[in-house]
């Protein structure tokens, strides 16, 4: 029989993870459901965080945007939606209606697979993950989150609180490849980020990588290239950035596509977003 512990706020649900060795949180259920239903994982105990009320928190400022863990994919779409566009973008690209409304930013952080479409605009966007456990709160890079594929540094007793989106003045993009249009699993995915303030350019890549992936040599080169006045740069720039950043991706053949397809894929759609960023923000 499998203990079920109904919490309402963050520290009871600490507690009760420390309380129940082996317990695991259920928030929406889209991926840990998959996972009981095929028999992969059979928890002794389960913290459900759906009346966690504190979870579902979401604050914009000038400075940062931040969003609970229990935020959904649907709770993205709407007034959100031009504040962090990327993330708006990645939210809408998600499943089917029914699990954009289950499906939450910490699940999918938590899940930590390599095609989770959150994970690349996180990245690029530098968010910082916050934790809570018996100790207290901490906070982590994204980068230092995810640490491979489906493997995360949360340790068993603490739960993602907040993740904290910093505002950057100019504009973002989420491009994904899948098998179809929709209701689809990312074969590879780009965000995008045209930081004016600092002149810089970031871009992380998903699902042909273990992490998500920034591409450093790409986003120098971009950034050199860019006429940050008149935004606007050549199109041989913009080919450029594609390519640097497919020789950067570590993809894989799988039974979604081949691991060549997947680098040919991450050419085309940074230079897509890119192209698009540079339009939005000129
Ligand atoms: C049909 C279908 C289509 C899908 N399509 C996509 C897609 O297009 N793109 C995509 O990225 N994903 C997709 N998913 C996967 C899924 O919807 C996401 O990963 C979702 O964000 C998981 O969130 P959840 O709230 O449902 O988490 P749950 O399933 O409840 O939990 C997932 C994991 O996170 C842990 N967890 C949950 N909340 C916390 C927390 N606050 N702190 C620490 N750990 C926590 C759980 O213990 C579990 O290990 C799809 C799933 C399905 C079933």
């Amino acid at each position: 029989m499998v203990r079920i512990a109904r919490p309402v706020t963050v520290d009871e649900a600490v507690e009760a993870l420390s309380e129940e060795p082996g317990a695991q949180l259920l928030a929406g259920g889209t991926d840990f459901c998959v996972e009981v239903n095929f028999g992969h994982r059979r928890p002794p105990a389960v913290v459900a965080l759906r009346r966690v009320d504190e979870l579902t928190h979401r604050e914009v400022t000038d400075e940062v945007v931040t969003l609970g863990a229990g935020v959904t994919y649907s709770d993205l779409v709407g007034p959100l939606s031009g504040v962090v566009p990327a993330l708006t973008a990645a939210a809408r690209s998600v499943g089917s209606p029914q699990i954009r409304n289950a499906g939450t930013i910490g699940g999918n952080l938590a899940t930590a697979s390599p095609a989770g479409d959150t994970l690349p605009v996180l990245a690029a966007l530098g968010a910082r993950v916050g934790l809570r456990g018996p100790g207290g709160e901490r906070t982590v890079a994204l980068e230092d989150l995810v640490t491979g594929v489906k493997r995360t540094s949360i340790r068993p007793d603490e739960l993602i609180v907040e993740v904290a989106v910093p505002r950057v003045r100019g504009s973002q993009q989420f491009v994904k490849v899948g098998t179809r249009n929709a209701m689809v699993i990312a074969i590879a995915s780009a965000a995008v980020v045209l930081d004016r303030d600092r002149r810089e350019v970031r871009c992380a890549l998903g699902s042909v990588a273990p992490v998500p992936l920034r591409v450093p040599l790409a986003e120098a080169s971009m950034a050199d290239a860019i006429d940050w006045e008149r935004m606007a740069a050549p199109a041989a720039a913009l080919t450029s950035f594609g390519e640097i950043a497919a020789e950067a991706a570590a993809p894989i053949s799988d039974h979604r596509s081949t691991a060549a397809y997947r680098r040919r894929a991450v050419a085309v759609i940074c230079e897509r977003a890119m192209r698009r960023c540079l339009r939005d923000a000129g």
